[in-house]
């Protein structure tokens, strides 16, 4: 094993998807073939506190695709002291400053923004930080971060290198005492040593306001490697009106793995036909270089295959 590590980080909101799926299997099959040590952090931050069965059931999924991992589960919300030091920093070098948000704005700073980013125009912006800061003394309050005001480009190992503009002031902390899902991510994956960030294109846009965090807080930003998404007919984001795609289901159905990981295979180029698969072939024949570039649409013939 070399120093690289990288981690499968699911959201136990809703159960995990074929979409999801995809995005876990070759991340551990980029982790296996590299080398890299591969870490389990449950994100238990996104919405509403998670009973832990819930967080049981998005486990036992994994482990039903045959994935593995290196040491135990990692609760995000076991441990936000790391969280808390990070703000206390941006607070003190005058980088975040505190603001009244709507309860909606609160809700989605936890989230993970699949398909648009929390974002305030920075006009709201102080004109001293330091000095508003200082006439507040609520330590549960909401903060934003001061950004740049510039574009930024990510450089992606797969999509090579974008441009995004960084021009808005985003939510870091709600007054419900909480990170938000920017914050908590790169302080999680700066703290772990996590080097590869393996997941869907619908977060490289988030990458920008995640370098802007990393570089304000002098730390390093690991290596990104953002896939293709599974999308629906419509070509949109696999989701709930797609139908019921969900892994769980397909597992109570009677849906083996073999076929589950079969469809990846044939997603990533593997295979020409749709045939059932184990986890070891499909880690003996992955490749980047077959991985298509833009998004895989989950067709009715698919859906259809794996009930067959
Ligand atoms: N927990 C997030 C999700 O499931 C992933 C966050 C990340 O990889 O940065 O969407």
């Amino acid at each position: 094993m070399n120093s690289n590590k990288s981690r499968l980080a699911p959201s136990p909101t809703g159960a995990l998807h074929i979409g999801n799926a995809f995005a876990f299997v070759i991340n551990w099959a980029l982790a296996k073939q590299n080398q890299w040590e591969l870490l389990f952090r449950m994100e238990d931050l996104d919405g509403p506190r998670k009973k832990l069965e819930t967080i049981q059931e998005s486990v036992d999924i994994l482990i039903w695709l045959g994935l593995t991992w290196d040491g135990p589960v990692h609760i995000q919300s076991d441990d936000l002291s790391q969280c808390k030091h990070a703000l206390n920093e941006l607070i003190q070098q005058g980088d975040a400053y505190h603001c009244n948000l709507t309860r909606a704005e609160i809700e989605e700073a936890s989230l993970a923004p699949h398909t648009k980013l929390a974002l305030h125009d920075s006009s709201i912006r102080p004109v001293d930080i330091s000095k508003h800061n200082a006439s507040y003394d609520n330590a549960h309050s909401n903060w934003r971060f001061r950004s740049s005001g510039n574009s930024r480009i990510i450089q992606d190992t797969l999509s090579g290198n974008m441009k995004f503009d960084v021009i808005d002031d985003f939510v870091i902390w709600t007054k419900a005492n909480m990170p938000s899902y920017q914050l908590a991510v790169i302080v999680d994956d700066h703290h772990q040593g996590i080097t590869d960030v393996v997941r869907g294109k619908d977060l490289l846009q988030s990458a920008a306001w995640q370098e802007e965090l990393y570089e304000a807080l002098g730390w390093e930003a690991p290596r990104w490697w953002h896939l293709p998404l599974i999308v629906g007919p419509d070509g949109k984001r696999l989701a709930k009106r797609h139908g019921d795609s969900r892994i769980s289901s397909y597992k109570t159905q009677g849906v083996t793995s073999e076929r589950i990981i079969g469809l990846i295979a044939n997603w990533c180029g593997i295979t020409t036909t749709l045939e059932p698969m184990n986890l070891d072939s499909f880690l003996q024949n992955f490749t980047l270089m077959h991985l298509p570039t833009t998004n895989i649409t989950f067709s009715q013939k698919e859906e259809l295959w794996l009930r067959d």
